[in-house]
């Protein structure tokens, strides 16, 4: 062990100090994974969880997926291409843009640190409604700048006039999740275009779609609607979600090549790994990935409505939801429901005070989710 002179002990309460870590980063709170269904049961004592905490699809990936990342594990002794260039020209060209408008990474979340990491200095701000996506405060607060977090509407949705009356001249950055996490409201192009016109065009402006395969099209298409006008807004996407491969971390972005390029600086050597490649051109291919892709987001969908349905039906009053999830505002009853719900094998996704978020799962799980809560809660 060497030196052990600067540990203190547990009693003196005064936390061990290895190394000068930054402010900033001593600050941070960790993110919050859903709890794993195994977890549950050891804290809980109890089996056969279930968990609908994270956002998952129920199903595996597509078959075509599985047989190529398979196959890949065989250079697995060879570092992979690092800009994972075959994927960013078959994006390319399945979104019809330019090879220099779209970049890859590790998950989409490791592009928001990227692009994070490539505009905030210490002091500037990001602009988000809130609540939404955990990873935005960490990815800005990492880079000791602020998220300015604009409250939703009673409804629940976006209250974009007051995201632009936020911005300031130390905003570097905006994060709009659409359809949000964890509310599953959503706005389309054309609320977003006004947000783009009124604010400063030096502002990024995100567009994280992480959702976006199971919300309603007529929405639009921000990389179809709002590229070709606006060089300052970006388009995250992810095959986490809707194709059933979150495991495998691969998420892209569309954007002017000047901001491709900016984020692009802030990947990390080779963190696209060789099978995410060979998964994501499995899922652009010709094998039948995206058809049967396409049929588990439209059970997804189905669902989503069967267990709106059912929970409106008992009288709770949840906002319409654009993706695999609900949410259900439960205020200052949150916590107690969670844990209720996990003492029955139901995990969920709790934000302490505020609401919990439960993801659709397959039919049986989405039926036992909906049986436990009418054991445990009643709307108030
Ligand atoms: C799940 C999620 C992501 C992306 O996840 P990755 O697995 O990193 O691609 C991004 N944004 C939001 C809002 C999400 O909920």
């Amino acid at each position: 062990m060497g030196q052990t002179g600067t540990v203190t002990s547990p009693e003196s309460q005064t936390p061990a100090r290895v190394g000068r870590v930054r402010p900033a980063v001593d600050a941070l709170p960790a993110y919050k994974p859903g709890k794993a269904a195994e977890q549950a049961e050891r804290e809980h004592n109890i089996a056969e969880a279930i968990k609908l905490a994270s956002n998952e699809n129920p199903y595996p990936p597509p078959t075509a997926v599985v047989e190529a990342v398979a196959a890949a594990c065989r250079d697995g002794n060879l570092y992979c291409d690092h800009r994972a260039t075959a994927v960013r020209e078959a994006l390319a060209d399945r979104l019809d843009l330019a090879v220099e408008q779209v970049t890859v990474g590790a998950g989409s979340v490791a592009l928001l640190y990227q692009l994070a990491t490539a505009y905030m200095d210490p002091g500037d701000e990001a602009v988000t409604p809130w609540i939404s996506f955990e990873a935005y405060p960490i990815s800005v607060q990492t880079m000791g700048g602020t998220l300015v977090k604009v409250p939703l509407t009673a409804g629940h949705a976006f209250d974009l006039d007051s995201v632009a009356a936020a911005v300031t001249e130390r905003t570097k950055l905006v994060f709009l999740a659409t359809p949000n996490n964890p509310t599953g409201t959503a706005v389309s192009t054309a609320a977003v275009a006004r947000l783009a016109e009124s604010i400063p065009g030096d502002v990024v402006v995100l567009v994280d779609e992480a959702y976006r395969e199971f919300a309603d099209p007529a929405l639009g298409d921000p990389v179809v609607d709002l590229l070709a006008h606006f060089d300052n807004v970006a388009v995250a996407r992810t095959f986490s979600k809707a194709y059933g491969l979150a495991s495998l971390r691969l998420g892209y972005v569309m954007a002017h090549p000047e901001i491709v390029s900016a984020i692009d600086k802030c990947l990390i050597p080779f963190n696209v790994n060789g099978l995410a490649q060979a998964a994501a051109l499995a899922a652009l291919g010709d094998d039948g990935a995206a058809a049967e892709a396409q049929a588990n987001i439209d059970a997804i969908k189905v669902e989503r409505g069967r267990v709106a349905g059912a929970l409106a039906a008992d009288g709770w009053d949840i906002p319409d939801s654009q993706a695999n999830f609900v949410w259900m505002h439960l205020g200052a009853r949150t916590d107690d429901v969670c844990i209720a719900l996990e003492q029955r094998g139901v995990v969920v996704r709790p934000f302490s005070g505020v609401g919990i978020r439960v993801t659709i799962g397959t039919p049986a799980q989405n039926d036992r989710f909906l049986t436990t809560l009418a054991e445990v809660a009643h709307p108030a």
